[in-house]
């Protein structure tokens, strides 16, 4: 059914105008709206040659869908396990405006979410702090990935500890129990990849 009221996408928040989207039940009842990019990648996800590992988005946000996202850049301070002095983290990412229905937080414990996040500090002034990630060896998962550094001693700081208190501090307050360093536009193509991305890395809220 069409959207006839404009309104943010369940699965990604980005602004659908009236018209360009579509309407639909969510899980709890409420109507909810849906871009037509979401709409399609659910399709595509229901047929039986869909490979999950291949994600189908249009090149251009379609009709209708605005062409960039509002969102907050999460971080945490936290102590550095090497040098004992606080270090900011990089943790995710999550809408300015969440749409009705939204649930995810993304967080970069995903390559994808951390190369966007990163690119995102690029763009908006933060260039010192995006330096502090770059690909490191980490013994516990046997391979190079982009990770968290100490800003004063460049230390990798583990996924597996940063990630777990994350998770307590959005356990505890929600996305607000997280530090928002900024409020980063982004264009949609780039969020929808991370949205529908299927190897992990994403806190139910
Ligand atoms: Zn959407
Ligand atoms: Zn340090």
């Amino acid at each position: 059914m069409e959207n006839r009221f404009a309104g943010g996408c369940a699965s990604c928040s980005v602004w659908v105008s009236a018209g360009g989207g579509f309407l639909g039940k969510g899980l709890e009842g409420g109507w909810e709206v849906r871009c037509a990019t979401c709409q399609y990648v659910d399709e595509r996800a229901a047929a039986d040659d869909f490979d999950p590992e291949v994600i189908e988005l249009p090149t251009v946000p379609p009709p209708g869908s605005a062409t960039t996202v509002a969102l907050r850049v999460l971080t945490l301070s936290r102590e550095c396990w090497a040098c004992g002095k606080d270090t900011v983290c990089l943790i995710g990412l999550y809408p300015q405006r969440p749409g009705r229905g939204f649930a995810g937080l993304f967080t970069t414990d995903n390559a994808r979410t951390m190369a966007l996040v990163r690119r995102l500090l690029q763009q908006h002034g933060h260039g010192p702090l995006a330096a502090t990630v770059k690909s490191r060896y980490s013994r516990t998962m046997r391979e190079r990935q982009l990770s968290n550094g100490c800003g004063h001693c460049d230390a990798l700081q583990g996924n597996f500890p940063v990630h777990d208190e994350a998770m307590g501090r959005v356990a505890a307050g929600g996305v607000d129990g997280l530090d928002t360093l900024l409020i980063a536009s982004c264009p949609v193509l780039e969020w929808q990849a991370i949205v529908h991305d299927n190897s992990g890395g994403v806190i139910a809220i």
